[in-house]
């Protein structure tokens, strides 16, 4: 296959919050920058599936903002129209809202529409999975699922970590072991998550979702009452970390009966049709303390991602430019 040797200086892979974040602050500083995703759309863990007239957020639901620098962002999004906030809180299942009162803001029209605005005029190739990273001539080489090959004098890798380190292990790369061991305590849960055609508006309190509504489920979200959905009813089901983690790999038929059970009291509406999908990584349970990792031997290589200082999409976020920094300072 034809190697692509053109003067890329940098590859992402991944076209999540912290990899797109990266490869605009890089390219604002003069970097050749190509993002790879496995995806066939950009966003990564900010999914959002149409089906039908429906649309559903699948994964990220809405963010929240703590840091000073994340605020001067979301700041500058709203102004722009990109997000909004949906709410203060959500309710659980004894009626109590969450206590912060911080804003939750939701994207416009929809999750995955922050990451598609953001990868405009960046180098971006979706359907590309990543198969081996491996290290040559002071540089890095990948190779894909189709056996193309990339080069870059950088590598940024913001896959969830496990994934990350497959990458690495399939090229034979060595990492030294303190960063391999801080590379393998990056923990994620896994969830399931269901996608719920309605015909009717849900049951679910204002704005639009519920936090534990049962044993089984972690959340529940509105997708019309979120206002990411106009012409369609749907809900989406978040199922718990231990829930998801025991049952990961049951049957479909299986599943879809366990987290229905759980939401029926609150979808109020006949059920057109349900569709699953399985988050191995999900949200982080543990966390590198710093907000990137870098790597110097046997080439210059960053890790960033919501497994970097904080979970979430603000921690992917802040990650991702804290790696782009620390990637132009290197120089
Ligand atoms: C069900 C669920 C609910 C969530 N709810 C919330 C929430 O309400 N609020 C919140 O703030 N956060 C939430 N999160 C977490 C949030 O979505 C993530 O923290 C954030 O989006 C992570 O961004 P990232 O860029 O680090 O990683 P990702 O978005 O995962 O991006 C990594 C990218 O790497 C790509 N990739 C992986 N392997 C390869 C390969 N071999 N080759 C090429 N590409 C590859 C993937 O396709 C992916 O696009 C939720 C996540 C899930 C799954």
């Amino acid at each position: 296959m034809a190697e692509d040797r053109a003067e890329t200086t940098c590859i992402v892979v991944g076209a999540g919050i912290a990899g797109l974040l990266a490869a605009r602050k890089l390219k604002e500083h003069g970097y050749s920058v190509k993002v790879i995703d496995k995806g066939k759309k950009v966003g990564g863990r900010m999914a959002t599936r149409h089906i039908g007239s429906t649309v559903f957020d699948v994964g990220a639901q809405y963010f929240t903002v703590r840091d000073d620098h994340f605020a001067m962002l979301i700041n500058a999004w709203r102004n722009n129209g990109y997000v909004e906030e949906w709410g203060r809180g959500f309710e659980s299942a004894d009626h109590r809202v969450s206590a912060d009162g911080h804003p939750r803001y939701r994207v416009t029209p929809y999750m995955r529409a922050l990451p598609e605005r953001l990868a405009e005029n960046l180098d971006v190739q979706c359907a590309t999975k990543i198969a081996a990273v491996a290290a040559e001539n002071g540089g890095w080489k990948l190779e894909d699922a189709n056996g193309n090959l990339y080069s870059a004098q950088t590598l940024l890798m913001t896959a969830p970590a496990p994934q990350s380190l497959a990458l690495l292990k399939a090229g034979d790369v060595t990492l030294n072991e303190a960063a391999s061991n801080a590379l393998e305590a990056i923990e994620y849960d896994p969830c399931i998550a269901l996608l719920v055609e309605l015909d009717g508006p849900s049951a679910l309190p204002e704005p639009g979702g519920i936090r534990t509504p049962s044993d089984t489920i972690l959340w529940m979200a509105d997708n019309h009452a979120k206002g990411i959905s106009p012409e369609g009813y749907g809900v989406t089901i978040h199922g718990c970390p231990e829930f998801s983690r025991d049952y990961y790999d049951a049957d479909d038929a299986y599943l879809e009966k366990m987290l229905l059970g759980g939401a029926y009291e609150y979808l109020n509406a006949d059920v057109l049709g349900t569709h699953l999908h399985r988050w191995r990584y999900s949200q982080t349970a543990r966390c590198h303390p710093e907000l990137y990792m870098a790597v110097d031997a046997p080439a210059p290589l960053v890790f960033a991602g919501d497994g970097f200082g904080g979970p979430r999409v603000e921690g992917a976020a802040l990650s991702g430019l804290a790696a782009a920094e620390a990637i132009i300072h290197r120089a």
